[in-house]
């Protein structure tokens, strides 16, 4: 295997990427695309699936270029995993094989009628108990619901009997492999699949008004769904699909109960592994698949807390209010103060998610006087998803019944050496970054080349050697403090709206 190498296409919610890993899970050359989603109203996150496909392609293309350049050829490539942004909502029509409308991202909240409607129908809560989810904005259903009400080419298409239905993994595999299929993972964040059997449940889909001949086939995250049958990969095989944060817990290799991760991307997301059997739990997290590594293969579940704006909020900063002038900016900023100065900032743009659940927060910064400077609120940002990610712990440990001892982390924003060191503040606990970081992507690729025989086994794959733990460096009785300061201003972020 030492010449050959496995792909992996990371479809986010700010860029699609594409990277070739080697053998020994280095990353041998990859090509990131960014793009934008579109806000057309408060609380409207949307993108055209078109643009979201051709941002893969092009990725696909560039990469492959570079990695012929290195003297290498497609053919060297055994296969492509693929990971996305998961819950993102998309419909086509069978019959022409075109979107229908735009794709609805998983942060939008304009659902949030649609949801209070249905929670007031599922008054004993039982849909949350086949699925493992709450009934939320967030999650793919109510997107379904949505256009079903709203789009009149859905509707038309749905009377037809052509109208699909897809998260993203399946809008992508779909156009290029013509197969209409999805991974369990994926399929854990619609509300229709039951969390025991993996297949859609026939009450779930009752209960939204969702018709299963829309829905995808949903197969193991790790077996051959098709080949790819155009551009630069033309004849590979996509043998992977994992949602990004399942993608993430397989790349930080926590293929073992009790292990966590958590990535801050866009937003932040915290996976604990429960093993072969759910945790329903009673403190705000989600019930998940984190993986089905084969067909063959148990299901391994997670509890998950997820916190919908991390990234989001330093791009804010940059985009909306010109405070800093790009991500990295946002650090020399919040060092230029020893402290939050009093100031928190809960970034609730699009409600609450875990342990709160409350489509009626919004952001609030707190705690403003005269001395409080850009330099305070730059922290501030930096410090919520620290806050969000201390709420979600306390739940899992609570959940689990055990307490995490160490915290391994990923994305984006752990390029920020003064956020990680928050958060081992915040937390109590050791936080743990990987040298390589691209774990979302290389847990797509350790799927696909599972499912090729690229990598016999879970045990040949190589660890990632550690290279900064954080510590934390304040007493208990300032964590306490600062923690009784955050949730005060979270109080004040609910019934905005
Ligand atoms: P996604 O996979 O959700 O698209 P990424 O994992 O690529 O997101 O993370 C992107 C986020 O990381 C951006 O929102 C950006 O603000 C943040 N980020 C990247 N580098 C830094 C840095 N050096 N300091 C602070 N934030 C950063």
């Amino acid at each position: 295997m030492e010449n050959k190498f496995v792909g992996s296409i990371d479809q986010g919610t700010s860029s699609s990427r594409f990277l070739i890993f080697d053998h020994t899970g280095k990353v041998v050359t990859s090509h990131q695309i960014e793009y934008s989603n579109v806000y057309p109203q408060p609380g409207w996150v949307q993108n055209d699936p078109n643009e979201i496909l051709s941002s893969v392609e092009d990725s696909v293309e560039q990469c492959v270029e570079s990695f012929v350049k290195l003297g290498h050829s497609v053919s060297d490539i055994v296969a492509v995993g693929i990971t996305n942004q998961r819950e993102t909502t998309v419909a086509w029509d069978s019959e022409t094989g075109e979107c229908l409308t735009d794709a609805i991202i998983w942060n939008d909240t304009r659902t949030r009628d649609i949801v209070q409607r249905l929670t007031q129908k599922d008054a004993d809560s039982e849909i949350p108990t086949i699925c493992g989810l709450p009934l939320a904005t967030y999650f793919s259903a109510v997107k379904m619901v949505w256009m079903l009400e709203n789009v009149d080419a859905v509707k038309k298409a749905n009377e037809k009997g052509t109208l699909r239905f897809g998260t993203v993994d399946s809008w992508i595999i779909y156009k290029l492999t013509g197969k209409h299929v999805s991974d369990v993972t994926n399929a854990s964040r619609t509300m229709l699949m039951d969390l025991k059997t993996l297949q859609w449940s026939d009450k779930s889909c009752e209960f939204f008004g969702i018709n299963k001949s829309c829905l995808a086939e949903i197969r193991s995250s790790s077996e051959v769904y098709g080949q790819i049958a155009r551009g630069a990969l033309k004849g590979v095989s996509i043998a992977g699909d994992l949602g990004d944060q399942q993608a993430a817990t397989v790349g930080q290799l926590c293929f073992s109960p009790g292990e966590a991760k958590n990535t801050y991307g866009t937003g932040c997301f915290m996976l604990f592994n429960t093993g072969e059997t759910p945790i329903f739990s009673k403190n705000g997290l989600l019930t998940t698949v984190a993986y089905q590594l084969g067909p063959n293969e148990k299901p391994t579940y997670a509890l998950e807390g997820s916190i919908a704006v991390a990234g989001s909020a330093i791009q804010w900063l940059r985009d909306k209010v010109g405070l800093i002038s790009n991500a990295p900016h946002v650090n020399t900023l919040a060092e230029s103060v020893s402290d939050n100065g009093g100031v928190y900032f809960v970034t609730a743009f699009s409600g609450l998610f875990a342990p709160y659940w409350r489509d009626d927060a919004r952001g609030v910064i707190t705690g403003l006087t005269q001395y409080a400077t850009g330099g305070h609120i730059a922290r501030a940002t930096l410090e919520s998803v620290c806050y969000q990610t201390k709420d979600i712990l306390d739940a899992m440990n609570a959940d689990s019944g055990t307490e995490l001892k160490k915290l391994r982390v990923d994305g984006g924003l752990t390029n920020s050496d003064l956020t990680m060191q928050i958060q081992a503040d915040i937390l109590g606990i050791e936080v743990i970054r990987p040298e390589m970081r691209e774990t979302t992507a290389f847990g797509a690729a350790i799927a696909a080349g599972l499912a090729v025989g690229f990598w016999k086994d879970k045990s040949e794959i190589a660890g990632q050697s550690v290279t900064k733990l954080f510590i934390s460096t304040i007493s208990d009785e300032k964590r306490q403090q600062m923690v009784s300061g955050w949730k005060k201003a979270v109080e004040k972020s609910f019934g905005s709206v």
